[in-house]
């Protein structure tokens, strides 16, 4: 059965018709085309190509909180999705794990089209601490991480114990977690960061290599690619390893100084003119700076906050605020789909090939940018969102596929 392709496209400024001219063919080697109709009010020529980054945005920024704290979802989630902070909060550890008891509006950057979205970060977890019980444990339940899974951000294989002490069994860590994930929470991670800590020289790499060859598609560890990658040209996805790096609080309780030394980092990689993304680190992000690995919650707050006014839909709007799967899934399709464009006078038919896509991705989106002085609309199925919004000078078309 040949599944049907929703496809979503909001194109800015103009106005639209649809019809029902959607067309879905498939060829032999399992990939898709989906076509559609640009219809131009003036014979200008156009060209279209593939955003480098979602929504076109200038940059991307990836943030992943490590080993499934509960001050994840006491403070992070709230700050960045909306909601109640918690106030100071004592847990098992005797450690305070709270934040300061405001509400939050969530932080936000924009689509491009006028519409919200909210920051989201990714949870590396380990199944083996994942529990419901007592009710001022230091790990996250499985509720509360099911919450934040739907509500967008990515949940990352950290290995089921977060062993790394001589005698573990690496390949059981990987394996165990995946199952135990898509168990309680019937999804299935596809992206693993090694646990840190005391092991035997070179532990990181037997991670690697078992977490790469048991379906992962990247590895987050102490060496490797990154943390910055240049994202206008193909990105070579293909088992990848990262190098982790981490934002952390120090000693310093009284200013906000070791705070703005990191986002002084971020603000000049944002400066570059290429398209970049960025991919950090924490822990907890509760008021006390859980192990010292941590961002202390006022830290975190300022931090986030300043990012969301600077880069967000507050500020200059260039951010793409996503968790590393989000970003790694969008780039990866933008690598290999093919687009294929003709143009006679007013009407342009546009064909993209879509390759099969693997099955634990989460997105399916493409967003293109199209170049005309010519205003136009755009001829489609009924399974269509238009949105218009007129505020800016560009197109873009965004796809969701399905
Ligand atoms: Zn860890």
């Amino acid at each position: 059965m040949l599944k049907r392709i929703l496809l979503i496209v909001i194109i800015f400024f103009g106005c639209f018709t649809c019809f029902s001219n959607e067309l879905i063919e498939k060829d032999s080697s399992k990939s898709k085309t989906i076509s559609f109709k640009i219809k131009l009010q003036s014979a200008e020529s156009i060209q279209i190509k593939v955003a480098p980054l979602k929504y076109n945005k200038h940059f991307a920024y990836s943030f992943t909180l490590d080993d499934g704290y509960r001050s994840t979802y006491l403070t992070a989630f709230p700050l960045l999705n909306g909601g109640k902070i918690s106030n100071s909060d004592k847990n098992e550890w005797k450690i305070d794990q709270g934040g300061d008891g405001t509400t939050s509006n969530g932080l936000f950057y924009s689509d491009g089209f006028g519409n919200k979205i909210p920051f989201k970060l990714a949870l590396a977890v380990n199944g083996g601490a994942i529990r419901d019980l007592p009710a001022n444990r230091g790990h996250l339940s499985w509720s509360e991480i099911k919450e934040m899974y739907n509500a967008g951000w990515d949940i990352l294989n950290h290995g089921f114990h977060h062993a790394t002490k001589h005698g573990t069994n690496y390949l059981t860590e990987v394996i165990e977690n995946t199952a135990s994930i898509k168990q309680n929470l019937d999804f299935t991670m596809s992206h693993f960061v090694v646990p840190g800590g005391e092991g035997d020289a070179g532990y990181h790499l037997e991670y690697e290599k078992d977490a790469l060859a048991n379906g992962f598609f990247s590895v987050a560890s102490y060496t490797g690619v990154g943390p910055v990658f240049k994202v206008d040209s193909k990105v070579n996805l293909d088992k990848m390893i990262t190098a982790r790096t981490f934002v952390q609080s120090s000693k310093d309780t009284t200013s906000f100084k070791t705070m703005d030394r990191y986002l002084k980092t971020l603000d000049s990689i944002v400066k570059q003119p290429n398209s970049l993304w960025f991919n950090e680190f924490t822990h907890g992000t509760g008021n006390t700076n859980l192990w010292n690995l941590s961002m202390r919650f006022p830290d975190f707050k300022y931090y986030m906050t300043t990012i969301a006014d600077k880069y967000g839909i507050k500020g200059n709007d260039s951010i793409w605020m996503a968790p590393w799967q989000e970003v790694y899934e969008y780039i990866w399709l933008r690598d290999l789909i093919k687009i294929d464009y003709k143009q006679k006078g007013k009407d342009v038919e546009v064909k993209i090939v879509i390759p099969e896509i693997p099955e634990a991705f989460r997105y399916r989106e493409i967003s293109l940018v199209i170049d005309t002085s010519s205003k136009f609309e755009i001829e489609f199925g009924k399974d269509l969102i238009i949105k218009d919004d007129g505020k800016t000078s560009h197109k873009l078309v965004h796809l969701k596929l399905k």
